[in-house]
């Protein structure tokens, strides 16, 4: 039925299409893509740290006045009046859950921890936040999340971490408003949950949030003309939701659908992203080649295929106003689409920075728990050491302060070589694919480590990756070359006629190694696991070095130049 469209807070911030997908009854049954394993790992770290400010605040607040043991419960049953603290059990089914919500709300219990509302049914709104906090004429939303929610500055409204009162908030001289529009929605969603149950604050809309740092309670007026265009949280979040719930209840009526695929920065995690390829590809949509505004924006202008942004002349007004790539490079992206041509030249010369001694790194980590390999290839002049693949690793798992050792012995390692070619009056390069990654580790590992032998300072670090030595092959693709495919390694390694030895090489299977390489959760390490992450970093940074061969020798004669499309 219709009316049984009940949607979370999540759909205010999902692309319209997966609303309409997760709604469409016929798409029932249709084959998903698996989570991400790393986003997997971050709903898992995001729990745990949820569970370590719950504790924090149960073991530190005050029972409101009339209450004397600020100990929790575990509300399972409907004996929680005069209760400081009802704690819903997660692991009980939503009705059950939703149900003890209720009676501690009714009981007027101070602090609900993973409170779930009563359905909206009218409305189509459902869902739960972690913590609701009695005030004086209502219950406020607090929500907890693991990202930094203020930043150095002035202007934010909080009170210390424990301190759950609303009442207690003053402006911070220390911190602003970090901006986290989906937080402030989410808020809004159980705003009007709490509303609809009849428990919701009658004369202000406001609610907090405690972030990764957990030092303190960030309160949000929802109400305040702070969004573009003077909107309020609120405003933004009931038309948006109005939307969303349109788009859905037409999918579940089987109505016209209100929302077509369009390739957007989401696909790339979504579990539809098959079935919404599929039909991209089919009527030929002008966001395989040019993504989000621009895609919506040409479609507005007519020009709603590949072939027709192919067959534009750069030369003439462009018909929008871009936003992601310029006309010439979208008209060369569609032409190279058409042609199957997963790379052309965007210049008419391409080159990379070669030296007489030359290492390409990879370095691979686990979320944001640590970096626990380094690889190194060696190749060039003979400068006294083996030339070949050197890995530097730890195998407990992360975080670990073993981590230290072995990133100390990468280090030690890349100094002699840069030293030996150094003395031989050689020129070094190191090579890497998207320095982003690997730069953060070397920064953060000598922040982490300071001190520990052989670690070096940041100032070291920063000495080496300032320097001409260090060269990121990701930049050289993006300035020369436009990639119709994208401009990931798998993408455009293969086009240099590299192939991976594992088939399943990848970011995501990698982290499924490691979990089993290291013996994750108290699990036997998997010792095969530790060879198949070696041979797959091995990979990569034979990988690397097969490309920029590729682009120094033949990417000339193999790879078409863009205005000879
Ligand atoms: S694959 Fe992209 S267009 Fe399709 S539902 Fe997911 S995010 Fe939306």
């Amino acid at each position: 039925m219709v009316d049984e469209v009940l949607l979370d807070a999540g759909v205010v911030t999902r692309c319209r299409r997966r609303v309409h997908l997760d709604n469409d009854p016929t798409m029932v049954g249709t084959p998903l893509a698996p989570p991400d394993p790393s986003a997997e790992q971050r709903i898992a770290d995001a729990e745990a740290h949820r569970i370590d400010v719950s504790e924090r605040l149960q073991a530190a607040t005050a029972p409101i006045s009339g209450d004397e043991d600020p100990a929790a419960l575990d509300v399972t049953s409907a004996d929680s009046a005069g209760a400081a603290w009802a704690v819903i059990p997660a692991d009980l089914s939503p009705a059950d859950r939703a149900g003890l919500t209720l009676t501690a709300l009714e009981e007027g219990v101070a602090y609900i921890w993973g409170g779930l509302l009563p359905r909206d049914r009218e409305a189509g709104r459902r869902g739960g936040i972690q913590l609701l906090v009695r005030t004086v004429d209502g219950y406020v939303p607090v929500l907890v999340v693991r990202h930094r929610i203020t930043d150095p500055g002035e202007g934010a409204r909080t009170t210390e971490l424990t301190d759950l009162d609303p009442g207690n908030a003053s402006t911070d001289p220390d911190r602003k408003v970090r901006s986290h529009p989906r937080d402030q929605l989410r808020l809004a969603h159980t705003y009007r949950l709490l509303q609809a149950a009849g428990f919701a604050e009658p004369d202000r809309a406001i609610g907090g949030v405690i972030g990764l740092d957990a030092d303190v309670v960030l309160w949000h007026d929802l109400e305040a003309g702070t969004w573009p265009g003077g909107r309020t949280a609120l405003e933004e979040y009931d038309s948006r939701f109005a939307d969303r719930l349109a788009v859905a209840r037409a999918a579940a009526a089987g109505e016209e659908p209100l929302a077509e695929p369009s390739r957007i920065l989401e696909c790339k995690g979504c579990p539809w992203w098959s079935t919404c390829e599929a039909e991209l590809t089919r009527v030929r949509d002008v966001s395989l080649v040019v993504r989000g505004e621009d895609a919506m924006e040409l479609r507005r202008a007519g020009i709603a295929t590949v072939d027709k942004l192919a067959a534009l002349d750069i030369h003439d007004e462009p018909p929008i106003q871009w936003t992601g790539v310029s006309f010439s490079d979208a008209v060369s992206l569609a032409k190279a689409w058409l042609a199957d041509l997963t790379m052309v030249r965007r210049v008419p010369e391409v080159t990379v920075p070669r030296g007489d001694v030359e290492v390409d790194i990879d370095m691979e980590s686990f979320g944001d728990s640590g970096a626990y390999l380094w690889g190194c290839l060696l190749n060039g002049a003979d400068i006294g050491v083996e030339h070949g693949y050197h890995s530097f690793a730890t195998w407990e798992p992360l975080p670990t302060d073993d981590e230290a050792r072995s990133f100390a012995a990468f280090w030690a390692w890349l100094t002699d070589v840069r030293r030996r070619t150094a003395a031989a009056g050689l020129q070094f390069r190191a090579y890497c694919y998207n320095a982003l990654a690997e730069n953060r580790w070397l920064y953060a590992s000598a922040e982490r480590f300071a001190g520990l032998p052989g670690v070096p300072s940041a100032a070291e670090v920063r000495a080496f990756v300032d320097s001409d030595e260090w060269v990121d092959l990701f930049r050289s693709v993006s300035d020369q070359f436009l990639c119709s495919h994208g401009k990931g390694l798998k993408v455009v390694a293969p086009v240099a006629g590299f192939a991976w030895r594992d088939s399943e090489a990848g970011g995501e299977a990698s982290m499924r190694w490691y979990r089993d390489a290291v013996g994750m959760d108290g699990a036997e390490p998997d010792v095969a696991q530790r060879s198949r992450l070696l041979r797959y970093n091995e990979d990569d940074v034979l990988a690397t070095y097969a490309l920029r061969l590729w682009i120094s020798e033949r990417a000339m004669t193999e790879v078409p130049f863009m205005d000879d499309l």
